[in-house]
This record gives C-alpha cells, sequence and structure tokens, in this order.
C-alpha cells in the first residue's frame, strides 16, 4: 500500500525532471510481453486509457521469472480518491468526495489485497489503482503511477514467493507444517523464500530506508516491516531509483548498499519450483 501525504515526493519529481523523464522515455519504450498481456485487467473506470497500457509496460519491467511467480488476480482501474482526515496506514479510509480529503495530494494511489470473498481463488491477489486527480502535472502522474503499481506488483511476487501457485492445496498444509511448497533457485541452489526473507530483513535493518514511504515502517513489527521494505527495494532496483526525497540525486538507491543489490536481483529474476509432496 502506498499512504502519506505525498506532496513533497511530488515536488522532489519536479525537481529531478532529467532523469524522471529518462525513466518514463524508458517505460514508453518498453515492449509489453506476452506474460504481462496475460495479467487479467478486471474494473475499468479510469479516463485516461493511454495509462493502462503504461501498467502493462510497467509489468514488461519484470523478467520473466518474476512475473511468472506473481499470482494476481486482475487489476481494477478506479476512479480517483482521497485519504480522509484520520485515515491511518493500519487504517486506510478513502473518500471519493473531494472535501472530504485530508489534503489534496493525500492519494491513496493504490493497493493489493488478497480476494478473500472468492471461494476458488482466495488466495490470488488483486491490485486496485486509483486515477489520479488531472491537477497532479503529466510526468508526476506517470511516475508516480509506475512507483505504486510496480509497488503493489512486487508485493504480489513476495506474497506469491511463499507459496506459489499451489495457495489452494498448499496454502494450509504450509501453515501446519510450515514446510515451503516451493523453492527458489538462486545461483544454482534451491532456498527456502522465507528463509531468503529473513536474511534480507536482517541486512536490510543495517541501512536507513531505501525510500520515504518505506521509512514510514521504520518501528513497527517485522511482519508489516518487511513486506513494505522488500516491495520498495523490488521497486527501486526494476525503476532504477529510489523515491527518495532526501537522496541527492535519485539513481543512486543502492550506492550505499551495494550488498542489497546483489540480494534483490537475486530475488528478482529466481525461479520457483514446487517442492514434490
Ligand atoms: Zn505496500
Amino acid at each position: 500500500m502506498v499512504h502519506f501525504s505525498n506532496e513533497e515526493v511530488f515536488g522532489w519529481i519536479t525537481k529531478n525532471q532529467v532523469p524522471m523523464l529518462r525513466f518514463v522515455k524508458r517505460v514508453n519504450e518498453t515492449e509489453i510481453s506476452s506474460l504481462a498481456m496475460d495479467v487479467p485487467m478486471g474494473k475499468i473506470e479510469w479516463q485516461n486509457k493511454r495509462l493502462m497500457e503504461f501498467v502493462r509496460k510497467c509489468i514488461s519491467l519484470f523478467p520473466p521469472n518474476a512475473i511468472e511467480r506473481a499470482f494476481c488476480k486482475r487489476i481494477d482501474f478506479l476512479p480517483t480518491a482521497w485519504f480522509t482526515r484520520g485515515s491511518t496506514p493500519q487504517k486506510p479510509n478513502v473518500t471519493a468526495v473531494r472535501q472530504d480529503a485530508e489534503t489534496e495530494f493525500s492519494l491513496p494511489c493504490g493497493f493489493a489485497t488478497f480476494m478473500s470473498k472468492d471461494p476458488v481463488n482466495v488466495y490470488r491477489q488483486r491490485i486496485e489503482l486509483y486515477e489520479f486527480p488531472d491537477y497532479l502535472p503529466p510526468l508526476v502522474e506517470s511516475v508516480y503511477l509506475a512507483y505504486t503499481f510496480i509497488h503493489e506488483f512486487s508485493h504480489v511476487i513476495q506474497k506469491s514467493s511463499f507459496y506459489y501457485k499451489h495457495y489452494e492445496e498448499n496454502f494450509l498444509k504450509d501453515v501446519v507444517s510450515n514446510e515451503p511448497s516451493h523453492f527458489l533457485v538462486i545461483g544454482g541452489e534451491k532456498i527456502d523464500p522465507r528463509k531468503w526473507q529473513e536474511d534480507f530483513l536482517e541486512r536490510a535493518l543495517k541501512y536507513p530506508p531505501i525510500t520515504t514511504y518505506s521509512g514510514i515502517y521504520k518501528d513497527v513489527d517485522d511482519h508489516v516491516r518487511i513486506h513494505e521494505y522488500m516491495a520498495d527495494y523490488m521497486t527501486t532496483y526494476i525503476m532504477g531509483f529510489a523515491m527518495n526525497k532526501d537522496a541527492r540525486t535519485p539513481e543512486n538507491g543502492f550506492d550505499d548498499k551495494p550488498e542489497m543489490f546483489q540480494l534483490i536481483k537475486n530475488f528478482i529474476e529466481a525461479k520457483a519450483v514446487i517442492v514434490a509432496k
């Protein structure tokens, strides 16, 4: 989930126009892969249909192994909304009425949720994206849409990495036996994704949070923190820069943490293999 007053980050995008324009050009020139075409679109309530194609291009920025591991039921394109006053990251509350918004920049942007009401695909995930209001400059809109979507899609890959495509059969079994349903193949070695995540968190805690957004989770419990930290590490790797308003230059997200670059690259590029039961 992306949740905080975005005003400062929007200003930071505008200030770093050259690398941001370079990034948007890279996305626009990306060919939509067949795996990206396979991710279903759900509700389509956006005025700007061009940006939906932009989202497909953002999926195509991920390597094929990562897209194959994502267990995404659908992406919903919902009308503009704002966080209300009193909404918190733990209890988000959104409104379609602009007058009830906390500020005009309190935009929810996107969420990734489990579709718990669907008995067949109970563990599949759904991504919700909210259309940006027309008072945002186009560059801010493109960069922030890419950031939001790549962050949410990273959540889907990451959560799928715990249980993979055998959710239905393996989810409960995994919880009870605490055995993984699949391994990630990294450097020819089969690794339990949950062990990998523990290692990731231990290392990530040695450094300041990689993005402004993940910094919100600095002092929360490990279970929540690991998801937001990982999603923004993955997003930084895919985008090629960290959305960090305190960064001197945008394109140095991993400069002070080179071990994390290799770690996250390995995770994103890993192939999943089912454990025979
Ligand atoms: Zn998140």
